[in-house]
């Protein structure tokens, strides 16, 4: 008997269990991840820093506001360069914000980058190919950042609050990405873009306004909410792009993108490099009745190889041509072939042309998440 009222109470403790999302208070991305940079500028935009030697945690500099320093490796060692005092460490420094609040500029020296600025503590730790550059800020500001580098200014309020959504479950998702490189996420689209933090008051209030909400599976687990510019008129299942199967993620009919700017492109190829890729990569005998057929490929629905063979995947094409999407058709002109495309990226998950447009329709941030997402949902902050 008291067995089984055990059994009892700990069935309706699993029932009403609340749905508990880790994420962590402070997230740590690698910034200018694509560069190799060795030199760099930072200025103290707000608030003061210090300089601390991440050796031994001391505090090596004090910097006040609007003061410029001057961070460059040589070798495997990091100099700091302020008022033509030079400092050396060898294991990296972090700039540490001591006031309320602390932003900001760091300004590349080598290449085009361009500055950025970003709110609270950066650090730069010697490497092979430059310095790892890591900018730690509070979760909620990073989510700000990514919504400004992921879907720009002027777009719908409820896009704001759905973006996100979107992007704070994927940083949930996908934390551990870059844990052997000391930090949890890049700034690139191989995690998200996340180019500074937000100054548009539109996105500010949309990533507060939203604050905690994450996108669930049936298990009340968050989701891999992976997302591309426009996928075309349609979305692809996850296997067919990467290796994994998704229960959330497959393909759905998307009339909303289809005249937005990204759903479509051309691309020419010569025929004569077209022919000589394929008999370099196909690995059976290449005759006209194939070429023929690769070059007149149609796609009323979406096709995953190039050839009927199935040994070139579009993906692998569409990487080794630098195309906008695999969703093409081909088309003979002279000695060249024309590539007529739709959607731009992968085409798995959300599409957030699409996406936008049904917010500028009146259609909610849930409702544009289950049509994207199939079986997920959102849950809101106050329901855990
Ligand atoms: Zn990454
Ligand atoms: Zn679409």
């Amino acid at each position: 008997m008291i067995k089984l009222f055990v059994i009892a109470v700990f069935c309706l403790l699993l029932s009403v269990t609340p749905v508990k999302i880790e994420n962590p208070d402070i997230i740590k991305i690698g910034i200018f991840s694509r560069y190799n940079i060795d030199e760099f500028n930072f200025s103290a935009l707000e608030g003061s820093y210090y300089v601390i030697d991440n050796n031994n945690g001391e505090i090596i500099k004090d910097i006040k506001q609007f003061e410029n320093v001057l961070v460059k490796q040589t070798d495997n060692q990091i100099k700091i360069v302020l008022n033509n005092d030079t400092i050396t460490t060898n294991e990296g420094i972090t700039f540490s914000g001591q006031s309320f609040k602390n932003t900001f500029l760091i300004n590349p020296i080598n290449g085009n980058i361009g500055f950025r600025i970003y709110d609270d503590d950066l650090s730069a730790n010697p490497g092979f190919q430059g310095m790892t550059v890591i900018n730690s800020v509070p979760f909620e500001n990073y989510i700000a950042g990514v919504v400004q580098s992921e879907s720009g200014f002027g777009r719908h309020p409820e896009y704001y609050n759905l973006q996100a959504t979107i992007s704070r479950t994927y940083a949930i998702k996908n934390l551990n990405r870059h844990i052997h490189e000391d930090f949890h996420l890049c700034d690139e689209v191989h995690c998200q873009a996340y180019y500074g933090k937000s100054l548009y008051p539109a996105i500010i209030f949309a990533t507060e306004y939203t604050r905690g909400d994450v996108i669930i599976d049936k298990n009340n687990q968050p989701i891999n909410t992976v997302f591309h510019a426009n996928c075309g008129g349609t979305t692809v299942n996850s296997e067919h792009v990467w290796i994994n199967a998704s229960t959330y993620l497959k393909s759905v009919k998307d009339t909303f993108c289809i005249d937005m700017p990204g759903s479509k492109w051309e691309k020419t190829i010569s025929e004569e490099l077209l022919r000589q890729y394929l008999q370099h990569n196909l690995g059976v005998k290449f005759n006209d009745s194939i070429a023929n057929s690769i070059f007149n490929l149609t796609q009323t629905q979406r096709k995953f190889f190039l050839d009927p063979y199935e040994k070139i995947h579009l993906g692998r094409f569409r990487t080794d041509f630098d195309l906008r999407s695999t969703y093409f058709d081909m088309i003979p002109q002279g000695d060249s072939i024309l590539l007529k495309g739709r959607g731009y990226g992968h085409g798995v998950g959300l599409c957030q042309e699409g996406a936008m447009r049904m917010a500028e329709k009146g259609i909610s941030r849930d409702s544009i998440i289950r049509f994207y997402y199939k079986d997920a949902k959102l849950e809101t902050s106050d329901n855990y």
